[in-house]
């Protein structure tokens, strides 16, 4: 590639969609195809592949199934899929992506329990225990690695070990860490984790993915089959059978994805991660030195998703600063924290330390701008 597109680079600190590189951008570009093509297919057999490899599955014991759709499909595909009939879903929530879960168990009329804590606290585990004990007929149990609305990280392993105890799967929607956080599957006690093309791979849009356990999947077969586009086993079985996506598979995205993939194993698990890691201590010096206050305990926090308490100055309008800084090329996207007002700042994409400073020039202007005080009031803690 030798002449540059004129593609502006803008740095997006909402929760995903992230910052793509310039390359993967450009891979979207191909001469036209049929996914029906034997050349798609081994592309996604590859693909397929690299999906499970990056959280340390062995190839004999995990596989991936692809879906066109945004993360929360996967969620609905988990849930409604896994479940076999007279059988219970216990959902561990302390958070939005959890209480989506839950919806989905509504949605679908599949019995469940919704076990809620505090959305800035970890889940109380004897109480997971304590639940499972009671209730023999859970066969599922679901949660959320990274809880995106607030940047808590749960304690997934020890959840695991509770569900595979009482005798029941364990799901996992890893979405906002996968690809980020180094995750081995079987360490952590997973059967089934999840994400999508656009959050840590930094890809586009349209491509979701469940990373999980072949053997239970052959056993969800028998099942009850709730969705006809969304089921897990009907898509592997497809995939295993003819090695293409049952129905139209996002073609280009796909494209992006294996640039992705193969930009995520050249920069390697741990420069990744540090990097992110940069990114978040950045981001936090940053709000230090505004005077920013966030809601989560630093110590229960991710290291991907910091939430920020809005501050109490009587000039402070999120949508003028958020303007301000959209106009050069930086997005903070906003968010309530049970019935407080919040804004987040992310650290996924293929960014580092240098935006965020040059991010943090910007945000201290769109304040003063704006006559909000520098640094920022709040009335109390
Ligand atoms: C982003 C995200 C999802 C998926 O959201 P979509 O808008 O459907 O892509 C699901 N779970 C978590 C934890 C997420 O961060």
């Amino acid at each position: 590639m030798t002449s540059k597109l004129n593609i502006k680079r803008n740095i997006l600190l909402n929760p995903g969609p992230a910052t793509t590189t310039y390359t993967v951008k450009l891979a979207q570009l191909v001469p036209d195809i049929c996914p029906r093509e034997k050349e798609f297919g081994s592309m996604m057999k590859e693909l397929r592949a690299d999906l499970v490899r990056i959280v340390h599955g062995d190839p004999d014991e995990y596989t991936s199934v692809l879906f066109c759709g945004s993360g929360t499909i996967n969620i609905d595909v988990c849930l409604n899929s896994l479940l076999p009939e007279g059988k219970k879903i216990l959902v561990v929530n302390n958070g939005a992506y959890s209480s989506r879960a839950v919806e989905v168990c509504q949605y679908y009329n599949l019995e469940h329990i919704d076990l809620k804590f505090p959305v800035d606290e970890l889940p109380d585990l004897a109480l997971v225990e304590q639940t499972l004990r009671a209730n023999p007929d859970i066969a599922l149990v679901h949660t959320t690695h990274n809880e995106t609305g607030t940047g808590i990280l749960n304690p997934i392993k020890e959840i695991g070990a509770l569900a595979h105890k009482y005798g029941a799967v364990f799901t996992v929607d890893t979405t906002s860490t996968y690809a980020m956080r180094p995750i081995d599957i079987k360490e952590e006690n997973i059967d089934f984790c999840m994400a999508s093309a656009q959050k840590g791979l930094m890809a586009m849009t349209g491509l979701s993915f469940v990373i999980g356990k072949t053997d239970i999947i052959r056993k969800s077969a028998d099942y009850p089959k709730r969705s006809y586009y969304c089921n897990l086993f009907l898509q592997y079985d497809f995939f295993e059978k003819t090695g293409e996506m049952h129905f139209t598979p996002p073609v280009q995205t796909i494209y992006s994805v294996r640039q992705a993939l193969k930009e995520y194993f050249a920069e390697g698990e741990e420069a990744k991660w540090a990097r992110h890691t940069r990114v978040f201590e950045a981001i936090h010096k940053g709000l230090e030195e505004l005077g920013f206050k966030d809601i989560i305990k630093r110590e229960l926090q991710a290291g991907l998703v910091v939430s920020v308490k809005y501050p109490d100055d009587p000039n402070w309008n999120f949508e003028k600063v958020h303007d301000y800084c959209y106009e050069r090329g930086f997005t903070i996207y906003p968010g309530k924290v049970s019935g407080t007002d919040t804004f987040r700042l992310c650290a996924l994409g293929a960014i580092d330390e240098e935006d965020i400073v040059n991010f943090f020039k910007v945000l201290r202007e769109a304040l003063l701008e704006n006559n909000i005080s520098v640094p920022v009031m709040y009335k109390e803690r």
